[in-house]
């Protein structure tokens, strides 16, 4: 077994930003600027932004921070996005998800500007992605791509199973998977909820991509030896013998699963690392018009 190490890969990807970041501001005498808006104080998305900022520092990068309570209406948020989109100074727009039931994350996510999108969450970037035309890649099936190419890893021909449909991880990443490209050209297959046996499509798979958010779903019985595992589950218990006062696990079973894999991320240290990674090429995209000149 070896380890998709997240943090090895992320430290070297996030040298290359910077000095990219560097020449940027050299040409253009400012720095990529992402701004974050954050509603709430959930534990989880105080944590993930926090580390996104600090992140954006560290590749040299201007990053913001608007918080909202979570009272703010849906119109306030939706005003607030609409200025930032009209604003040449940003580049990178992101909304914290989960956002309070009284507002539409669906409206929230069509009112940035898809060419400040640097999530991929919005319909253009997401169609655009399926027509193989340049757009944000989805944050977080970017990272994976990114680890994933880091360690050399040839996927072609391989039989991909993706656990979780949603739009932001597991539907996205089954497109990226199958598509003609490297990594890609996989025979995928995406299971969910209601997926039939899925304890034996699992066995015959040659990656499982794992994106389901329940912890230790994905267990030995349900890997082939050699299996390539990629776990993007974040399951957050709180936990008396840890500093922060709680602990991560993945959605696979990495004690007993891990003996069995040829290569598998660890949780943390894995996926979550190289999301950030995906956020920052976006936003270093979009400050330099890559995509949308
Ligand atoms: P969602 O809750 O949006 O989707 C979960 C998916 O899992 C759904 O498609 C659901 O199926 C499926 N599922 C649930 N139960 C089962 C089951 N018993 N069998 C098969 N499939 C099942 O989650 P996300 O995609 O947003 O996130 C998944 C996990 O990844 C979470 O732990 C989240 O915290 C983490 N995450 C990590 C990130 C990172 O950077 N590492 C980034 C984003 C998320 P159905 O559609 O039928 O309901």
């Amino acid at each position: 077994m070896q380890l998709l190490d997240g943090k090895f890969a992320s430290e070297k990807i996030k040298l290359e930003i910077a000095a990219e970041a560097a020449d940027f501001l050299a040409q253009s005498g400012r720095k990529p600027h992402l701004l974050a808006i954050l509603v709430g104080n959930d534990g989880g998305s105080e944590t993930y932004v926090a580390s996104k900022m600090k992140n954006c520092e560290k590749v040299g990068f201007q990053s913001s921070l608007i918080r909202y309570n979570t009272d703010v209406t849906e119109e306030e948020l939706l005003e607030k996005i609409r200025e930032i989109n009209s604003d040449a100074g940003i580049d990178g727009l992101i909304v914290q998800l989960p956002l309070p039931n009284h507002i539409d994350p669906e409206k929230v996510t069509e009112a940035i500007d898809h060419r400040k999108d640097v999530d991929g969450f919005h319909p253009v970037n997401l169609g655009r992605m399926m027509r193989n035309l340049p757009c944000f890649i989805p944050a977080t099936p970017y990272g994976i791509l990114l680890l994933l190419k880091a360690y050399g890893i040839d996927t072609a021909g391989k039989h991909c199973v993706v656990v979780g449909r949603s739009n932001i991880v597991g539907s996205p990443m089954s497109i990226l998977m199958a598509r003609n490209a490297n990594p890609g050209n996989c025979t995928v297959t995406l299971t969910h909820s209601k997926t039939a046996n899925l304890k034996e499509i699992a066995l015959q798979a040659d990656i499982i991509i794992a994106a389901i958010g329940k912890k230790n779903f994905v267990t030995a019985d349900m890997v082939k030896p050699g299996a390539i595992i990629i776990d993007v589950g974040i399951n957050r218990e709180v936990s008396e013998t840890t500093k922060s006062g709680y602990k991560l696990y993945g959605d696979v079973d990495f004690e007993h699963v891990a003996p069995l894999a040829s290569w598998i991320t660890p949780v943390p240290g894995g996926v979550g690392l190289m999301t950030i990674v995906g956020l920052l090429k976006n936003t270093l995209a979009s400050a330099k018009k890559e995509i949308y000149p």
